[in-house]
């Protein structure tokens, strides 16, 4: 079987070029390869300048969020994706991937197009699962919540997980999650 190249901007997550890679054998034969061993590479956009909003969208408490990703608002973010999948295509250019690459799948024309490469970023990038900053915590009375994580505006209520954080940080999400509940824990015990 010949392998082929794919490249994808298929998640936004992180700071500029963080390149991802993954093998994969080809289920829904979109390129017409079945059965083809490909591999992707795919750039995450690791500090995105677009900002999304979470909103109530009523004032009954089973009203379900209005949830605005406000994704590649920023065209900042689509040069960056777009940057990254022309430094997909010349890493795939390179002696250790070239002898594996048959052809690559997608995007299918000429990267020196910047209005296609920007065109096919904003058609096929996807969002990564990093959700974070929605409940923001800081000093300012704007923030949501205070350095202890108290609401504020409200006794007694505290937040202690990937919501408070101010800024997206362009790592993973978990083990600094698991540090805001830790501290949130000092917190509390401190107090009572
Ligand atoms: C598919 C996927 C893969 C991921 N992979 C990674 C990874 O590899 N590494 C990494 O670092 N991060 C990863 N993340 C991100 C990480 O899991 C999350 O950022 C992190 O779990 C966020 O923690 P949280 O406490 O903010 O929210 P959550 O972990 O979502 O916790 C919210 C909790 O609240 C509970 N809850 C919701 N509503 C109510 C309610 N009304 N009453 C009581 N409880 C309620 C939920 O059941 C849940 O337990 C991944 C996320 C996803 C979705």
């Amino acid at each position: 079987m010949t392998p082929v190249w794919v490249a994808l901007p298929h998640d936004v997550a992180v700071d500029n070029r963080l390149i991802r890679a993954g093998a994969q054998t080809q289920r829904r034969n979109r390129w017409g390869t079945r059965g083809t061993p490909v591999f992707s590479l795919s750039p995450s956009v690791a500090r995105p300048l677009s900002r999304g909003r979470l909103c109530l969208s009523g004032a009954h408490p089973d009203a379900p969020p209005r949830i605005e990703p406000n994704l590649l608002a920023d065209s900042d973010d689509v040069a960056t994706l777009a940057a990254g999948v022309r430094l997909i295509d010349r890493i795939a250019a390179t002696a250790p991937f070239a002898r594996h690459v048959a052809r690559r799948l997608t995007p299918n024309f000429d990267l020196d197009d910047t209005a296609a490469l920007h065109r096919f970023v904003r058609d096929d990038a996807s969002i990564c699962y990093h959700a974070s900053g929605t409940c923001q915590m800081g000093m300012d009375s704007g923030s949501v919540v205070d350095p202890q994580l108290r609401v504020r505006g409200v006794d007694a209520l505290r937040v202690a997980d990937a919501s408070v954080m101010p800024t997206i940080p362009s790592g993973n999400l978990n083990a600094p999650t698991i540090m805001i509940a830790e501290r949130a824990a000092d917190f509390i015990r401190a107090t009572h």
